[in-house]
């Protein structure tokens, strides 16, 4: 089994493109998902993924921001699941009227790079360029319209990273403790570590601290990987105040499993459920080896299973050396 077989390009659904950000164009009350054009390549626009909710009372715009580099990527999880909490205590009509001001969720913000699974935008830390250069090269540009098209949007931006490459990191937050406000929004985060510091130029934080916005970076554990454990106490911490396709490992290597046993599905950007992959229904079979990259490609291997057999028959050839 090497894949998810035939792409059925079932992405998400009812999603539109807009140009700008509009706040108060959004309808009170209505979960709003959609794309967000940034920046045009060779091929065609490159749109990074928005979620939104307005509240129905005025107040503040809170921004939770994910993937500024690209192979960073337990931010996606923590988006998805905050405003998956909140749709679903909406629907059951838990906070309708608690809700002030509005949450908008950016689970990737360097598109490229998310695609690569690297870090940079074309070689360029996109963290280090902020605010950019409306007539620059494309990293500048890319830049220029994230941080005027979103971030001077916001009030508060929490700045969702991980480690780099090779290292591991712990749930902690930089931010300027010095800072009434941020220094509440670090404390109510309960990380294991606050780390009090300033920000280098051209980040994303220190430009928008230099533009009177309230900002924190949580650096959520290690690159490349879903770290359930830390997205989830990230999306407690961050839940008190306030088409590429992810797959969700249910499954361990060297594990066996039942007939038609879930081993992994595939979410989109927005959360949507797009394929659920099972174990077949013929044998019992273990799982060899997995994919550890939680960004699917197409054509990529998500498992490879073993038949479990009582006895050697026949040797066959299953494309492996
Ligand atoms: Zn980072």
């Amino acid at each position: 089994m090497t894949g998810p077989g035939p792409w059925t390009h079932k992405g998400p659904t009812d999603i539109s493109t807009i140009e700008s950000l509009d706040i108060e164009d959004f309808a009170p009350g209505k979960f709003e998902k959609f794309w967000l054009n940034i920046s045009v390549s060779a091929l065609g626009p490159v749109n990074v993924p928005v979620f939104a909710y307005r509240g129905f009372a005025p107040g503040p715009t809170v921004g939770i921001i994910g993937a500024i580099h690209g192979n960073e990527v337990n931010g996606i999880p923590v988006i998805q699941q905050i405003f998956a909490r909140l749709e679903k205590s909406l629907r059951s009509g838990g906070v309708v009227g608690t809700i002030t001001g509005t949450l908008i969720g950016i689970p990737v913000l360097n598109v490229p790079g998310f695609l690569d699974s690297v870090r940079s935008f074309d070689g360029h830390d996109l963290n280090r360029l902020m605010p950019g250069k409306s007539n620059g090269a494309a990293p500048q540009q890319y830049a220029y319209r994230v941080f005027h098209e979103i971030v001077t949007k916001l009030d508060y931006v929490f700045d969702l990273h991980t480690a780099s490459v090779g290292r591991q990191n712990s749930l902690y937050v930089r931010a300027d403790m010095n800072d009434d406000n941020i220094n509440k929004m670090a404390t109510d985060l309960s990380p294991q570590i606050i780390v009090h510091n300033s920000s280098p130029g051209g980040s994303l934080r220190g430009c928008a601290q230099q533009n009177g916005i309230k900002a924190l970076t949580i650096e959520i554990g290690n690159p490349s990987t879903f770290q359930h454990d830390l997205i989830m106490r990230t999306v407690d911490g961050i839940s008190t105040e306030s088409s590429h396709l992810l797959p969700k490992l249910y499954k361990k290597v060297a594990e066996t499993l039942r007939k038609g046993e879930v081993i992994a599905e595939i979410h989109s950007v927005f959360g949507e459920l797009l394929q659920r992959i099972v174990a077949p229904d013929e044998h019992d079979t273990v799982i060899i080896g997995l994919e550890s990259n939680p960004v699917a490609k197409l054509g990529n291997r998500i498992v490879h299973l073993g038949v479990i057999g009582n006895g050697f028959l026949e040797v066959v050839n299953d494309g492996h050396l």
